[in-house]
C-alpha cells in the first residue's frame, strides 16, 4: 500500500518511507488513498486486549511492516509503560462515559501516538536501509516536548532537540522538560514565544533543505501530528473505547456510537475518521474547541478563516488557528483530489481563508457535528461535573463535556465518549480556581493542594519533579534559533 500526497498524485511513498520524510515534499500530508483496500477483521479486533489490537491496527495501515514485527513494536512502545495495562480506561460518568488518554508517562494524550513514534521511526529506518541519523526538530508549547522527550530518549539512531519559549510555559511543564534524562537529547529555552520557536524550526528545515552538505550523515525530521506515524496509534482507542463497551454490555456489536473531542490540530478527530472508514460504527464525531472556534465556523458554514484575533485561554492546546489535519479531510471528502486540496491550501496561505462546496460541506456535515465553550463556561463545567459526579476533569476535558451537553440533550438515548485528553494535574491552578479554591501561588505547591482537595494522587511524573535535578539550561536568542540548530544536529555528540 502507498501513501499519496494531498497535493499531488505523483507524490507516493511506503508507510516506512511516509514515517521518515514526515511531510511530502510539496507540503502536502501522506494519505492513505483507499481505505477500503484497507484489510481487518473488525469482529475478532473487538476481542482483543490494547496492545495487541493496536498491533493489528498499525499493521492494517502500514502493511509494510509484519504482523510478527508490529506485534514487537507494539510491545515495546507501551508494555509496562502507562499506567493501565489496557493504556487508555473507558470510565462512565453520569449518562456518559469518559474515554481517559492521559495515563501515559507524561500524563498528556500525546503519549499514546508518541510512545509508538519513536518504535516505527527506528524499524522504518531499518526497513528502508537508511544509514543517516536523524534528528528530530520540536518546537513546543509545553506538553508534545515532553512527552516527545519521553519517547525518543535512549532510541539508538536517533537524536531529538526540544525549543520551548523561556516564559511561555507553566513551571510544570518547564520542569518536566529540563530534567529530562537521555544521552540523546537536548532541550533548549528561546528568549521568543512559541511562535517564534516554530518558525526557527521551520527555518532550520528549510536551510538544512538548502544547502544539504552542512548536514552530512543527518536526516531532519519531525513528530507532530502531520506524521502519519503519529496520527496512526490514534485510531486504535477508538476500536478499544467502542469493545469495552460492548464488553460490558453497555452496547451490541454494531450500535452506533458517537465521539465527542477536544480539538487543536484535527490529529485526534481524524484518527475517529479514521476508524469509522475501517469500519467502527461510528454515529458522529463531533469537534469542540475553546474559543478559537475557527473549525467550529468552518464545520457550520465551509468557510475556514484563520484571520481573526487569537485567545489565550484556559485551555492552552487548543489555541490553534491553523489546524493542520484538516488538510487530509478535505482531501477524503473531495475523493483525493490533491488539486483541489492544493488550491484550498494555496488559498490559506495566500489570503488566510478558504471556502469549499455545499456539496463537500454537506458531506463533512454528515460525519461531523461541532460546538465550542469559553474560559468561564469550561470552568463551571468542571465545577459541575465534580460536584454531581465526583469526577474530575481537566479544562480540555471540559471544553468536550460541555460541547457534548448539547448534543446529548437531542439525543439523549445515545451513547456518548467524550475524549479526555489530560490530567487535571497538567493543569491544577485552572482546575483549582474552577471548582471554587484559592491555588497556591507556587504551581508545584498547587498540585498538592489539587491532592488534598480531592482526594486523587498525584501523577508519579509530576510527584517528583520540583526537586529533580535540572539537566538542560541553556537559553538561547531567537535569532540565534537557525545556527544553534544546525550545529548541534552536526554534533557527533552532545
Ligand atoms: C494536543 C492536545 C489536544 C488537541 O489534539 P489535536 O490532535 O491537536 O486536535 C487537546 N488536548 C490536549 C491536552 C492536547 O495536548
Amino acid at each position: 500500500m502507498l501513501y499519496q500526497s494531498t497535493r499531488s498524485k505523483n507524490l507516493a511513498a511506503t508507510g516506512p518511507e511516509a514515517i521518515l520524510r514526515g511531510i511530502a515534499p510539496d507540503g502536502g500530508l501522506y494519505m492513505i488513498p483507499d481505505f477500503s483496500a484497507v484489510r481487518l477483521n473488525r469482529k475478532e479486533l473487538l476481542e482483543l486486549d490494547t496492545i495487541p489490537m493496536a498491533s493489528r491496527i498499525l499493521q492494517a495501515l502500514l502493511p509494510d511492516f509484519t504482523p510478527a514485527e508490529m506485534d514487537e513494536l507494539t510491545e515495546k512502545a507501551y508494555r509496562g509503560k502507562f499506567e493501565t495495562e489496557d493504556l487508555t480506561p473507558l470510565v462512565q460518568v453520569g449518562d456518559r462515559y469518559i474515554l481517559e488518554l492521559f495515563r501515559g508517562p507524561t500524563s498528556a494524550f500525546k503519549d499514546v501516538a508518541l510512545s509508538m513514534l519513536p518504535q516505527l521511526m527506528t524499524a522504518s529506518r531499518a526497513k528502508t536501509g537508511m544509514k543517516d541519523e536523524i534528528v528530530i526538530l520540536t518546537a513546543t508549547s509545553g506538553d508534545t516536548g515532553k512527552a516527545a522527550l519521553e519517547g525518543f530518549h535512549d532510541v539508538p539512531g536517533i537524536r531529538i532537540l526540544v525549543f520551548f519559549p523561556n516564559n511561555g510555559v507553566s513551571a510544570v511543564q518547564k520542569a518536566q522538560m529540563v530534567t529530562q534524562t537521555g544521552g540523546n537529547v537536548c532541550v533548549t529555552a528561546i528568549n521568543g514565544n512559541f511562535d517564534d520557536a516554530q518558525t526557527g524550526v521551520k527555518k532550520t528545515f528549510a536551510a538544512a533543505a538548502e544547502n544539504p552538505e552542512t548536514l552530512r550523515g543527518v536526516a531532519l525530521s519531525s513528530a507532530n501530528s502531520i506524521n502519519i506515524g503519529r496520527l496512526a496509534p490514534q485510531v486504535v482507542y477508538y476500536f478499544k473505547s467502542y469493545a469495552d463497551l460492548v464488553r460490558e454490555k453497555k452496547i451490541r456489536c454494531g450500535d452506533p456510537v458517537t465521539f465527542v473531542v477536544p480539538t487543536g490540530n484535527f490529529g485526534d478527530i481524524l484518527a475517529g475518521y479514521f476508524a469509522k472508514m475501517l469500519g467502527l460504527p461510528v454515529k458522529k464525531l463531533i469537534c469542540a474547541s475553546n474559543e478559537n472556534k475557527v473549525l467550529t465556523d468552518f464545520l457550520n458554514e465551509g468557510v475556514y478563516d484563520r484571520m481573526r484575533p487569537f485567545y489565550k485561554t484556559t485551555s492552552p492546546s487548543m489555541d490553534i488557528l491553523v489546524s493542520s489535519n484538516l488538510e487530509r479531510l478535505l482531501y477524503m471528502v473531495s475523493g483525493c483530489d490533491s488539486a483541489l486540496v492544493g488550491n484550498l491550501m494555496a488559498s490559506l496561505n495566500e489570503t488566510g481563508r478558504y471556502q469549499i462546496s455545499a456539496a463537500m460541506l454537506q458531506k463533512i456535515q454528515a460525519e461531523f457535528g461541532a460546538g465550542f465553550c469559553d474560559d468561564q463556561k469550561t470552568a463551571a463545567t468542571i465545577a459541575a461535573v465534580w460536584k454531581e459526579y465526583g469526577y474530575l476533569m481537566d479544562t480540555h476535558t471540559a471544553v468536550a463535556w460541555a460541547v457534548s451537553e448539547d448534543y446529548k440533550r437531542q439525543n439523549p438515548a445515545e451513547p456518548v465518549i467524550v475524549l479526555s485528553t489530560a490530567s487535571p494535574f497538567k493543569f491544577p491552578h485552572a482546575v483549582l480556581q474552577a471548582i471554587g479554591e484559592t491555588p497556591a501561588v507556587d504551581e508545584f505547591d498547587c498540585l498538592t493542594q489539587l491532592s488534598e482537595v480531592s482526594g486523587l494522587p498525584v501523577p508519579k511524573n509530576l510527584a517528583g519533579l520540583k526537586t529533580a535535578p535540572v539537566l538542560h539550561d541553556r537559553v538561547i536568542e531567537k535569532e540565534e534559533l537557525v545556527e544553534y540548530a544546525l550545529k548541534k544536529a552536526g554534533e557527533a555528540q552532545w
